[in-house]
């Protein structure tokens, strides 16, 4: 960006250094979930976005360096604070609702992806920076995907007949 910035480039830069923290504590909060959830098809579903949410920093990366801004120094709240909660549930749930209680606390970190990813995307596209709404798009559409992949497997691991 040029040395003057506008407002909306001033906040795209903030939403941008926003996502790169919540991406990095997503990548260290992934492998505590994949550890704690009981289905296999669960466990290969966290594995393989802990995989594509590497890329995702990746590509913030690769915005940075087409912005020349750097992308790290600031911690994202929003994503401390869900992933406090998680850290809360993999201690009090058991191993008969486990699962569901990961699913929802990862379906809730999906949507904060994907509320930021599509302002991000938005006002990268306002400002006329076509490269970088399209790589937002494509970690956007693959947050979304997750998410759908989430609903699924929490209409299948979900133990609905466990009585306490
Ligand atoms: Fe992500
Ligand atoms: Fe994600």
């Amino acid at each position: 960006m040029a040395d003057e910035k506008t407002p909306l480039e001033e906040l795209l830069e903030d939403e941008l250094k926003d996502l790169y923290s919540a991406e990095n504590q997503i990548i260290k909060a992934l492998p505590k979930m994949i550890k704690a959830c009981e289905s296999p098809e669960l466990k290969r579903a966290f594995e393989r976005h802990l995989e594509e949410t590497r890329r995702q920093v990746d590509r913030l990366d690769q915005i940075g360096e087409e912005l020349e801004i750097k992308m790290t120094g600031k911690k994202c709240k929003g994503m401390e604070g869900l992933i406090a909660e998680g850290k809360e549930h993999l201690e009090e749930l058991d191993e008969e609702n486990i699962d569901a209680g990961l699913i929802g606390d990862a379906q809730k970190i999906e949507h904060y992806e994907i509320a930021a990813y599509g302002t991000a995307r938005t006002h990268a596209e306002l400002l006329g920076l076509r490269r970088v709404a399209k790589l937002l798009q494509q970690t956007l559409d693959e947050e979304g995907a997750t998410d759908k992949k989430l609903t699924a497997l929490a209409e299948s691991v979900a133990n609905v007949e466990a009585v306490q």
